[in-house]
């Protein structure tokens, strides 16, 4: 099942495909020698909604740590710009996840920094996926609130 998300007034949804929720769940740090992993978010804008169709896992070059993860490797934004080209310019880079060595995350100081300088001035998403559950951010350009999960 896809899941959808939205801002707390409900102006904004999202909707996350279930392929990019399996390979999110597939990284959790289930075993504690297990490192954190990321990548990047990959879909469409529809007005003020998003759609996340697709997603980037470690490659080569990215810096992995129990507690870091630290995206180096060019290929994740080759996978965005050949996408780009390849659906005639309508999915682009949406955002950022990576994972946490806790069953429930939130973001850490060093996260939301992280956010505050790499984020572009557009609307975009963050989650961190947990081993239990994930944390679901909406980035509005300029803030990032924490978003909700809406019930099916
Ligand atoms: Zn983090």
């Amino acid at each position: 099942m896809p899941e959808l998300i939205s801002n707390e007034d409900e102006t904004t949804f999202v909707l996350i495909n279930e392929d990019v929720l399996s390979t999110l769940e597939a990284h959790r740090q289930l075993d504690v020698s297990q490192p954190e992993s990321g990548g990047i978010l990959i879909g469409e804008y529809r007005g003020p909604h998003l759609n996340i169709v697709a997603l980037t896992t470690p490659a080569d070059g990215d810096l992995q740590s129990r507690f870091r993860f630290f995206r180096r490797s060019k290929s994740h934004q080759l996978i965005a710009s050949k996408t780009w080209k390849d659906s005639n310019s309508t999915q682009t880079f949406l955002g950022d996840w990576h994972t946490h060595a806790e069953d429930h995350p939130s973001p850490s100081t060093i996260d939301k920094l992280d956010w505050g300088r790499k984020l572009p001035d557009r609307k975009m998403i963050v989650i961190i996926q947990g081993r239990s559950s994930r944390w679901y951010g909406i980035w509005d350009g300029q803030v990032l609130r924490k978003a909700k999960i809406i019930d099916n």
